[in-house]
């Protein structure tokens, strides 16, 4: 089954050209977003042309906090706001889902995974400023429980943003490293969508091209950060790794990337990115066809791929302990995702992966 009610502006000057459905939302949104970058990317001025009157919420951090989410449900509810509009990376755009199921079903913090007492949700538009975690076309919200150090996400069709507002021009005030790091996220969703025991076979052409995307043009982007058509392309894959696990959702080569994030604070994608071979050769047994099928559309190998990925230089300063491997190997096999693998994995083997970065 395919099923994604988000309807999708990718254009230049996406804001205007989406005003009038923008504003049919409600009179005064909640603007969700980080420290700066929704008034780096240009976004923010945007937005505000449109309204009278808004509330912004400019308190999320990377990996967002479940207080950021109970605070911005608060200030959500006593500024009189009717709908949101998330701006920024896959953090804003998460916490943004978050504060909407939380506001509109009065959650408290114990409540915030509790999917089945969301009844409701406040209408969500996101308007990305990374390419690279497709949140704006994906019911998912990945939190972060700062009691317990633990990383996890939820997923509920009440999430899904009703409008995806994406502009690439937003994309080029990206560092090199954020740009690397997303790019590298957006592939594995891709992936994702030929390694997921849920894989969904309509997804297969958009997981072959958004692999082509990202492998030709995120070198171009890296050389010249100011190139736009790279980084529409760069959006482009970043969509469709999105819709890719919106339908399939991840495996183990996301929970594996969840601890190296809240443990050594290594960026998402680029978490990902260290164990992408490890797990690509891990599960070839089972994918091997289907990796061939998405690699030769493009008249690549999987071999050309590791070159291309070795190319990138993708490394981070992990310090793999027996403590970490005690604590953690159990957190990443007890997640959701594992449901998802395309062949058995064991604990040996991840914790096999997690040495291999020391
Ligand atoms: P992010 O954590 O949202 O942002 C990373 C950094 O980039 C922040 O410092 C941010 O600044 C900055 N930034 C963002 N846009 C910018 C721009 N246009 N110009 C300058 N700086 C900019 O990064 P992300 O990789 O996009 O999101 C990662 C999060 O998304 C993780 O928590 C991950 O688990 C989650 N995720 C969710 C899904 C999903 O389906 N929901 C899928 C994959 C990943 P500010 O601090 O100012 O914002
Ligand atoms: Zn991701």
């Amino acid at each position: 089954m395919f099923y994604l009610p988000t309807k999708i502006v990718f254009k230049i000057e996406a804001v205007k050209l989406a005003a009038l459905q923008i504003q049919s939302f409600g009179k005064k949104p909640l603007i969700v977003t980080g420290a700066s970058s929704a008034i780096a990317s240009g976004a923010q001025q945007d937005v505000k042309a449109l309204f009278a009157d808004y509330q912004i919420y400019a308190e999320i951090k990377e990996n967002p906090e479940l207080d950021s989410i109970m605070r911005g449900a608060e200030v959500f509810t006593q500024s009189g706001c009717d709908f949101i509009i998330g701006i920024g990376g896959g953090s804003p755009l998460d916490a943004a889902k978050a504060i909407s199921v939380a506001a509109a079903n009065q959650l408290n913090l114990d409540q915030l995974y509790s999917t089945e007492l969301f009844q409701k949700a406040y209408p969500i538009v996101a308007i990305p400023t990374t390419s690279g975690t497709g949140s704006e076309v994906t019911q998912f919200s990945v939190l972060n429980d700062n009691r317990s150090g633990k990383k996890a996400g939820w997923g509920h069709p009440l999430a899904f943003p009703r409008l995806a507002i994406v502009d690439p021009r937003y994309t080029l005030s990206l560092s090199a490293e954020v740009t690397k790091n997303t790019a590298i996220d957006a592939l594995s969703h891709l992936l994702e969508g030929l390694y997921s025991a849920n894989r969904e076979p309509l997804c297969f052409p958009m997981i072959h091209k958004g692999m082509s995307l990202i492998i030709k043009n995120l070198p171009r982007t890296l050389k010249d950060p100011s190139n736009l058509e790279a980084r529409c392309a760069l959006s482009q894959a970043s969509i469709y790794g999105g819709m890719t696990i919106s339908q399939g959702s991840t495996s183990l080569q996301h929970s594996i990337g969840y601890p190296l994030t809240t443990v050594f604070k290594v960026p998402h994608g680029l978490a990902n990115g260290i164990v992408m071979k490890q797990i690509m050769k891990l599960y070839k047994p089972a994918v091997h066809g289907l990796l061939e099928e998405a690699f030769g559309s493009f008249h690549f190998s999987i071999e050309d791929f590791f070159a291309w990925l070795d190319d990138l230089n993708l490394n981070a300063d992990v310090q793999i302990t027996e403590e970490f491997i005690t604590q953690r190997v159990p957190e990443v096999m007890s997640s959701r995702n594992m449901l998802n693998n395309p062949l058995e994995v064991t604990a040996e083997q991840i914790a096999d992966i997690f040495l291999s970065l020391t």
